[in-house]
């Protein structure tokens, strides 16, 4: 079989396809060199946090921030998340780099808290790799004692699919982040492969409703209903839930009207440095 898949390839090689090989050379290159600065660009302090608030829907006053990594590269300028936390999560570097990002989003918590602010909350994304790593509750436990912050402020953001893929660990995992105190939130909600059964045996508190189903509120019925489905089943289940991706004020009317508890998106800001961030803490939004 092999001596036949090698035939093939070389054949197909032969026939001009072989360009195809180049370019996935070229591809495999791009992602050792991408894997390499990322090493130097964490070492280098080229990382940055900025954050996103969740504004209450009814008051308009942010209840808390989302922690989303910023790469600022010395050439490219800003990279976005959705192009090197894949390579991050392959070559194991999520998992310093995610500490990294537990740590700095704890350390500003508590700067601000420190300054005054009422009790808000701070979110950070776990990725597969770091939810299932031995180690994190150890490294979130010492990041809690070493800065000082209220473990009740501390949101974990985890999608559908981490949940999913080994039932067992992430049932364990969650109960220990629970006891700790954290708060523990569905990402992404409706578009990962999951089952409903899980919803009620893990401690979940927040869902958040993927962006991909307020996009198009009102205009899509179906998006509609989706989103209207999600909240009930939240409220039945007594879990807050999030719209994430609100961009105009008729999503944020239509999201009030069906008692959606928060509200996250351009409309009230994008994610933004700590020194932009802080002073919204204070000042309630307006539409
Ligand atoms: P996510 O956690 O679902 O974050 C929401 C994404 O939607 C963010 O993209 C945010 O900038 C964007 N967004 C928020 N509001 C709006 C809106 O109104 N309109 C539009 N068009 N977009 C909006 P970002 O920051 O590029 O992050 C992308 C993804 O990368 C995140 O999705 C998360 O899965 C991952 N990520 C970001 N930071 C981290 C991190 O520190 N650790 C890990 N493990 N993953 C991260
Ligand atoms: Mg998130
Ligand atoms: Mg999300
Ligand atoms: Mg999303």
């Amino acid at each position: 079989h092999a001596d036949a898949a090698m035939y093939q390839v070389k054949y197909k090689g032969r026939n001009g396809v072989f360009f195809y090989d180049d370019e996935l050379r070229q591809q495999s290159q791009n992602r050792l060199q991408l894997e390499s600065e990322l090493y130097k660009a964490l070492k280098n302090d080229e990382m940055t946090l900025f954050y996103q608030p969740k504004i209450n829907a009814n008051t308009l006053k942010v209840e808390g921030f989302e922690a989303l990594i910023r790469w600022i590269h010395p050439e490219k300028g800003m990279v976005s998340p959705a192009d090197f936390i894949p390579v991050a999560e392959d070559s194991g570097l999520i998992i310093p780099m995610g500490k990294w990002v537990i740590k700095t989003a704890c350390q500003q918590l508590q700067a601000w808290r420190q300054a005054g602010a009422e009790p808000i909350t701070m979110a950070v994304n776990l990725s597969c790799h770091q939810f299932s790593d031995h180690q994190l509750l150890e490294a979130v436990e010492q990041i809690i004692n070493e800065t000082g912050v209220e473990s009740e402020l501390l949101e974990f953001e985890i999608t559908e699919s981490v949940l999913m893929q080994d039932a067992e660990t992430a049932m364990r995992v969650l109960n220990e982040m629970k006891q700790m105190g954290m708060k523990l939130s569905v990402d992404d909600f409706g578009t990962g492969y999951s089952s409903m059964a899980y919803l009620k045996h893990f401690p979940l508190d927040v869902l958040k409703i993927d962006r991909s189903f307020v996009m198009d509120i009102p205009q899509d019925k179906q998006d509609i209903t989706i989103t209207t489905a999600i909240i009930s089943l939240a409220k039945a289940l007594e879990l807050n839930v999030v719209a994430e991706g609100v961009e105009t004020t008729e999503q944020l009317e239509f999201l009030r009207s069906c008692e959606c508890d928060q509200i996250q998106g351009f409309l009230f800001s994008p994610p933004v440095p700590s020194e932009k961030a802080g002073p919204m803490i204070y000042k309630p939004f307006s539409v």
